[in-house]
């Protein structure tokens, strides 16, 4: 028996209709353009996929009980493109939001709005192929071209941007 055929398996849908009141405020503060989910353990979040080619998304995932939302940027992973679960976040381009100071909402606003600023921007190699995430074993993140072995750059992920090495 494989060892994880345990763990649940977490799914998701697209989520509309009634809105918990906690998760109300949170809704309120992001873009349209981003869509509830609600996945197999009952917990509700935002997703941005952007309309252009992109292996990029933004997410929104907030705990109401320690008050805190996390924005992110994920890559989408490349055999379940469309999953708003699967894929791996992107460190530099992930912030924590507590919502205790007055200013959450309008801090909320505008992390959401970089979130998706930055999924829309694909990084591409110079080579023109895409970039993609590669975890380190320190566990930090570059961004390494699909095209290794044949082409060996990477790029160092900045604040919401990335520049080659
Ligand atoms: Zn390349």
């Amino acid at each position: 028996m494989p060892a994880n055929s345990a763990l649940e398996e977490i799914t998701a849908a697209k989520h509309v209709g009634f809105i918990p009141h906690p998760m109300r405020p949170i809704e309120c503060n992001i873009q349209n353009a981003f869509t509830r989910y609600r996945d197999s353990a009952g917990r509700i979040f935002w997703v941005y996929l952007p309309h252009k080619p992109s292996t990029l998304s933004a997410r929104v995932h907030a705990d109401t009980i320690s008050r805190s939302i996390e924005v992110s940027v994920y890559e989408q992973d490349a055999r379940d493109p469309a999953s708003p679960i699967k894929g791996v976040s992107i460190n530099r381009w992930s912030s924590i939001l507590i919502m205790d100071d007055g200013e959450w909402e309008k801090g909320l606003a505008e992390l959401a709005g970089l979130a998706m600023k930055q999924a829309e921007k694909q990084p591409r190699c110079l080579c023109g192929s895409l970039l993609s995430i590669q975890e380190l074993s320190d566990r930090s993140q570059i961004f390494a071209c699909s095209q290794f072995p044949k082409c060996s750059r990477i790029a160092t992920i900045k604040d919401y941007g990335y520049s080659f090495q």
